[in-house]
């Protein structure tokens, strides 16, 4: 089962994509943590991408893109995943569509985590005492709600048509969000 975990930056993605790669067996899709770990390792995609992440901005499409080949073209991974923080513009749905149309695969269930502002700056507060984030900062955060405003909040719409787009009440505590998504799961 190949799944979207849609949503503002705090909304609780990764927290449920985490549940659910536990209960389903699947993998979890970070691009967020994908790029960290390019930062970490300090690649090329790494050096180039710092400064950007940093600010709080998107990485271009093309990297994000290309990262993403590599994931749903993986046999080993087929049908299993579990996509946390991707896509994140109209481009990357397209190549997504796309990249999946390819490789024989579809996606089973949209997760649209709703959440306020309120909640966001809450919970990203929160997370940058525990995970000590370079792009956890308030300034930071309002910078990348922005960002999700202007550039990611138009891939609702083409998402929110779609007969498996499910929205949820993000503003709940983690295990209520976790039981909505397994109430349409049936799990
Ligand atoms: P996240 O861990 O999902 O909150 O992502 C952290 C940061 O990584 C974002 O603020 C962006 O700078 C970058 N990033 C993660 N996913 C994407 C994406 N799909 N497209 C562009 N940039 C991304």
């Amino acid at each position: 089962m190949n799944i979207i975990l849609f949503g503002p930056p705090g909304a609780g993605k990764g927290t449920q994509a985490k549940f659910l790669v536990k209960i389903l067996d699947n993998f979890q899709v970070s691009t967020g943590d994908m790029l960290r770990d390019e930062i970490k390792k300090d690649t090329d995609i790494g050096k180039k991408i710092i400064s950007y992440m940093n600010e709080g901005k998107f990485v271009e499409d093309e990297i994000v893109n290309s990262l993403m080949k590599k994931v749903v073209f993986d046999s080993s991974r087929k049908g299993k995943l579990i996509f946390d923080g991707y896509p994140r513009t109209i481009e990357q749905a397209k190549n997504l569509d796309l990249l999946l149309t390819e490789s024989n695969q579809q996606i089973d269930f949209i997760f649209f985590l709703n959440v306020n502002k309120e909640t966001i700056i809450k919970r990203i507060e929160k997370r940058k005492v525990e995970e000590k984030r370079g792009d956890d900062d308030l300034d930071t955060i309002l910078k990348r709600y922005d960002t999700y405003l202007k550039t990611t909040s138009p891939v609702l719409d083409y998402y929110s048509s779609k007969q498996n787009f499910y929205k949820l009440n993000g503003n709940l505590e983690i295990d209520q969000i976790n039981k909505q998504i397994r109430d349409f799961l049936k799990l």
